[in-house]
């Protein structure tokens, strides 16, 4: 990878897509002409597919405590900042955790009904994970609910118990927003352990695609292209929702918020919908859409410069989307029954995932670990659609950015800080955008991450 500056370098994202392809058809390969050969089965399947496959799934999870304790613990101490902000941050707080549950439910709602697991046996795939299932204790209402105050925060810490860590972390974060100052050391720890763990989310990240590869061919080498349906399945119904939320959530409240036409929204945004899905980076996607929302939409950028950042980093209804369906997804492909408790855990984790999702590509996958967790579901399941979580990933910033976005116009008309005759204006796709999308492109992730780091302590 490494030779001497080759001109264009194949973006992480096409490399991944390649690899997926790739392993799916190698996998095919070996199940239609080696599946009776011990050796393809033993050392290569079972071999080197599974140790590279899980051992990338085990980097992953091995991410989830420390991230999602740190990037919570921000992530609150940021919303306790909005209190300066007064109404404009309860109001798009309020609306941000509004579009996420709505977000969730929806994909909840919709995997339900077109059941994207069935039809698949995780079970061959990754007998193993079963005992996980097994071994799953399943407590009745109330202790699930007392459950989440966490008796001694280092033990659930070290047992992976996710729900008291989120308890834990949102606290810290407040308490550290409201002694300011005074906490100063404390925070800029959390904040910058925050910054290690992103860095070593995007290092894990640049070995995906081999475990993409790993992951995707052990699928198909053992169940053949069986898996092709549900995973197709999978993916439309995520596509599905996506599109659900934005079309009657985003642009129902929209018009309900703005009288504004939901179209020339959609129409005057498309050129930050199209760089979110090209970056897979709801961070990157900051500047453009401020840049978008001022100059197409009219808000004013004193309400904006607030709420987007903020919404990149709390606002993640696409992500919420995929957790949810891929909980139902995971949970039928291993035949587990869901109660409704379970599925109320599910949207409270969630919600609260979403909060804790840090807006760079693929950290959706490492939250869903904790959301799966949260209800005892096999980690492993995770392995299935990880291969395919590039695309889905592109989709999801997209509407993550749009939520973001629609619920800005909201706050801004209500607070007399928009400008319709600007909204009004015909004017052609910013030229930016182009100019923009190219740079992301091209841009290294060290370069995302300095980015990152940028805004966030515009931030602070
Ligand atoms: N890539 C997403 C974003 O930047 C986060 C995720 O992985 O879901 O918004």
């Amino acid at each position: 990878m490494e030779e001497s500056k080759p001109k264009k370098r194949l973006s992480l994202t096409t490399v991944i897509l390649l690899a997926l392809l790739l392993g799916g058809i190698t996998g095919a390969l070996l199940h239609t002409f080696a599946g009776d050969s011990h050796f393809v089965d033993a050392y290569v399947v079972n071999g080197i597919f599974y140790v590279l496959g899980q051992g990338f799934i085990r980097l992953m999870q091995m991410l989830v405590v420390p991230l999602v304790t740190c990037s919570l613990i921000c992530g609150a101490s940021a919303i306790g900042d909005s209190r300066t902000l007064g109404k404009v941050g309860g109001k798009v707080l309020l609306l941000y955790l509004f579009t996420t549950t709505m977000a969730v439910s929806l994909a909840l709602g919709l995997s339900l009904l077109t059941n994207p697991g069935r039809g698949l046996d995780m079970s061959r795939v990754d007998a193993s994970s079963l005992q996980t299932v097994e071994t799953v204790e399943k407590t009745n209402v109330w202790d699930t609910l007392l459950g989440i105050i966490p008796k001694n925060p280092i033990g659930a810490m070290a047992n992976g118990d996710m729900l008291p860590i989120i308890v834990f972390a949102l606290l810290v974060g407040i308490i550290l927003a409201r002694l300011g100052e005074r906490s100063q050391t404390v925070s800029r720890f959390f904040s910058e352990f925050n910054d290690v763990m992103m860095k070593m989310t995007m290092m894990v990240m640049k070995l995906a695609p081999v475990g993409v590869f790993c992951l995707v061919g052990k699928t198909f080498a053992t169940v053949g292209a069986a898996a092709m349906a549900p995973l197709i399945k999978y993916i439309l119904t995520v596509f599905a929702a996506l599109a659900l939320q934005v079309l009657i959530v985003y642009m129902g409240l929209l018009f309900l918020g703005t009288r504004m036409s939901p179209f020339r929204f959609l129409r005057k945004f498309l050129p930050v919908m199209a760089f979110a899905f090209s970056t897979a980076t709801s961070n990157a996607t900051i500047p453009l859409n401020i840049e978008t929302l001022e100059r197409e939409m009219g808000v004013s950028k004193k309400i904006s410069s607030f709420t987007i950042p903020l919404g990149a980093t709390i606002n993640m209804d696409g992500t919420a989307i995929l957790q949810g369906v891929a909980v139902v997804f995971i949970a039928q492909a291993y035949g587990i029954h869901l109660r409704p408790i379970d599925y109320i855990t599910v949207i409270l984790t969630a919600v609260l995932a979403s909060v804790g999702t840090a807006g760079i590509p693929s950290v959706g996958l490492v939250m869903l670990t904790m959301v799966l967790q949260s209800v005892g579901l096999p980690v492993a399941g995770i392995s299935l659609i990880m291969g395919i979580d590039r695309i889905v990933d592109m989709a999801r910033t997209t509407v993550n950015i749009t939520g973001d976005a629609v619920c800005t116009t909201i706050v801004a008309s209500q607070e007399g800080a928009l400008d319709r005759t600007v909204f009004q204006r015909r004017s052609p796709a910013p030229e930016e955008a182009s100019a923009l999308r190219e740079n992301a492109e091209t841009e290294t992730y060290e370069e995302l991450q300095t980015r990152y780091q940028e805004e966030q302590s515009k931030r602070h």
